[in-house]
Order: C-alpha cells, then structure tokens, then sequence
C-alpha cells in the first residue's frame, strides 16, 4: 500500500464508513508506520468532522461535500 493510495482513496472511504475490514487493517498499518499518512489521516478527520457539522446543519447534498474536500485536498497538494 503506498501513500498516494492512502491520501486519495482510503481516508476519505474511511471516514465515510465505506471500506472493507481488510482495507481498514491494511491501511491502519500503513498509517502506523508513516508518520506522513498519520498526519494527513488526522489533518483529514478533523476537515471532515468541520464539513460534516457544517453540512449537517445545511444538508448539503454528498456531491457538493466531496467538492468540498476536493477543493481542501487541492488546496493541500500545493502547500508541499
Ligand atoms: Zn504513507
């Protein structure tokens, strides 16, 4: 499992709820032992957790809150 994978798809599925008990497993170990992912893991969850109180208030349709986080994740490639 490489890095790039964890970032794009896992975190986001994860936080959703949506992903296979393998993947969870897999991934936590990744996570566990790159410091890099566990920053952006926890970075990520705390971006979800604001997007969600705030869409919950708003009921802000799933397609707009992923525009959301994209938009967040864009904005973090370009500070590296
Ligand atoms: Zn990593």
């Amino acid at each position: 499992m490489d890095c790039k994978k964890v970032m794009e798809e896992l975190v986001f599925r994860l936080a959703d709820d949506d992903l296979a008990q393998d993947l969870i497993v897999a991934y936590r170990q990744h996570v566990e032992c790159c410091p890099h992912c566990a920053r952006c893991t926890k970075r990520t969850r705390y971006v979800l957790t604001v997007v969600r109180e705030r869409t919950a208030r708003l009921q802000a349709p799933k397609h707009l809150r992923l525009k959301i986080i994209a938009g967040l994740s864009t904005r973090r490639d370009q500070l590296h």
